[in-house]
C-alpha cells in the first residue's frame, strides 16, 4: 500500500519528527510482519533515522552539516542550492525499517526524520509497507 505524505516545513535546513506519521500508515496498512520503505521524492530533502530524546542531535547534526556545506560556498550549480543538493545526497532519499507486529522495529531513542535543506515549502514523503 502506498501512501503519499505531505510534509509542510518551516525553516530551509529543519529536521522534521515524522514517526508517529510513519508508524499510522504501518497500522493503517493492516501489515502485521515485514518491511517498510519510506522514500523522498527530492533533490534536496533527506529522511535519516536518529536520536528522539535529545532536540539538540538534530541541531547538532544540521549545525554539523551547515558548517561543513555552507549554503555561500563555491558551486558551479546556477540554481544557487548546491549545498542542499550534497545534503541531500549525504544523508540519502530513503530508509527502510522492519515491521514487526504491526509496528516500527526502532531502538528506545530512534526517531524517523524527515530532513528539509532548502525550504521553507511544501514536501512529499512515499511510504510502502509490504508483508513477509
Ligand atoms: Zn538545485
Amino acid at each position: 500500500m502506498l501512501k503519499e505524505l505531505h510534509i509542510t516545513t518551516g525553516s530551509r535546513t529543519e529536521f522534521v519528527d515524522i514517526t508517529d506519521k510513519i508508524r499510522a500508515v504501518v497500522k493503517e496498512s493492516g501489515v502485521k510482519d515485514g518491511l517498510c520503505f519510506v522514500f523522498v521524492p527530492h533533490t534536496t530533502a533527506a529522511v535519516t533515522i536518529n536520536e528522539s530524546a535529545d532536540p539538540d542531535v538534530r541541531k547538532d547534526i544540521l549545525d554539523f552539516l551547515n558548517g561543513r556545506v555552507p549554503r555561500d560556498g563555491s558551486y558551479k550549480h546556477i540554481e544557487g542550492n548546491s549545498d542542499a543538493h550534497i545534503k541531500s545526497s549525504a544523508l540519502g532519499a530513503g530508509l527502510t525499517v522492519i515491521v514487526k507486529e504491526a509496528d516500527l522495529v526502532l531502538g528506545t531513542w530512534q526517531g524517523i526524520y524527515f530532513c528539509e535543506f532548502d525550504g521553507s515549502r511544501e514536501r512529499q514523503v512515499l511510504v510502502e509497507v509490504m508483508s513477509r
